[in-house]
Formats: C-alpha cells, structure tokens, sequence
C-alpha cells in the first residue's frame, strides 16, 4: 500500500451530486469520475496493489451503508479488485487512508514478502504508524488479502494467484539489483508499478544503501 495523490475532484463532484438525487451508481462506473479514479490510482488496487486487475470495482472506502452524501463523496471513491473489496466490506472500519499523506500508509503497514520454498507474505504494523486502530485494521485486512489467512477456501486461492504475480515483480527487482540497473529498480518501486509498496520494502530492508539513493 502506498500513498495515492488523488485530484481534488473539484470538476466531478458536482456530477456525483447530481447522480446522488437519482441513485444512479453509473456515474462512477464509467465516464469522466471513473477515468479520473483509474488515472489518480495508476489503475492500481489501492489495497492489493495488483494493476492486471480483471474484477474491478470502484469501492466506497467509508462503507456507505446506503448513506447517499457518502456513497457519492468523491473522497470516498477508491479504485480496487473484486477479491480485496469483497473481503473489506463494511468489516474493517477505520482504515488508514491512502490518500491522506498523514496517514503515512507505506511507512506503516510493512509488507514482508518471502519468495521461497513458498511465497508467503507477513504483514507487520510499524510502530511509528500514526493511528494505531486504523493500522491494526489495514494489517488485519492486508493479511487476508494478501496471505489469504483466516478467510474462504476461494479467497486463500485468489490470495495464492496475487502471490504469484508478487513474485514476478519480486524477481524482476532482484535481477535488476544484481545488475544495478537504476532505472529499472526506479521503475519497479515508482508509484504507477504493481506491488510498489512490496518492493520498496524489500528494497529497504536488503539492499538498504540502495533503497536510500532511489527513494526521493
Ligand atoms: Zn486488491
């Protein structure tokens, strides 16, 4: 998880009020505010970080429960997968957000990512996380959608296939380390690449001195 700049939105909300007086969900789910969240988010789950998303769903990140100001509040609309919104629901509350630069969501949730004899994926809270309820909350909801522990059948096996892509990304980075391609390993952790935060964090706990020459 990594920080996401969203646009004020200035220019949709008035269209997402507009949508609010008829319900009508459409207005997030194509045209100008649905553009303008994949681009904010690099067409990247906000949770997951996976960007080859088939299932995707622009998710409320306050659950709504049919609260109509909410549900069509701009700064509440995030961009995600089918299998990380599913396991949220309206289950986890409070969160850290993503799109708050105080929250430090990057900083606080470490995702530790092991690559053999199986991948796994530990998720740890950082002591420094600013707000520890909403930490614990994302660690708790990370763990599920990216160990797959303490969930469905189905939801362990889509947490397996998001290991696999990690491991791809995770293998790309290493043969870049071992060549010292520098801008392969800046392309690789910059914020529009799949499993950024995974990798910054492998970057900054192996290859400490290098982490600190690409991070800005
Ligand atoms: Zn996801």
């Amino acid at each position: 998880m990594i920080y996401i700049q969203k646009s004020d939105g200035a220019e949709l909300q008035p269209l997402l009020d507009a949508a609010k007086n008829k319900d009508d969900a459409n207005v997030y789910r194509a045209g100008p505010v649905y553009e303008k969240i994949k681009t904010d988010f690099h067409s990247k789950c906000y949770l997951c970080e996976d960007n080859e998303v088939t299932s995707i769903q622009i998710e409320h990140f306050e659950p709504h429960q049919n609260d109509l100001p909410k549900k069509y509040a701009w700064n509440n609309l995030f961009y995600s997968c089918g299998h990380c919104n599913n396991i949220k629901g309206a289950n986890f509350w409070p969160l850290l957000n993503c799109t708050d630069a105080a929250d430090q969501v990057w900083e606080s949730i470490e995702i530790h990512f092991t690559p053999f004899p199986k991948t796994t994926v530990d998720i740890l809270l950082s002591p420094s996380c600013p707000k520890k309820q909403e930490g614990e909350n994302t660690r708790q909801l990370l763990e599920k959608a990216l160990a797959g522990k303490g969930t469905t059948a189905m939801k362990t096996d889509e947490a397996a296939i998001l290991r696999q892509k990690m491991l791809r990304v995770y293998n790309d980075l290493s043969l870049a380390i071992e060549k010292l391609d520098m801008d392969s390993i800046r392309k690789a952790i910059s914020d529009n690449s799949a499993f950024a935060g995974m990798l910054r964090w492998y970057l900054k706990n192996d290859f400490p001195d290098l982490f600190q020459q690409v991070m800005p």
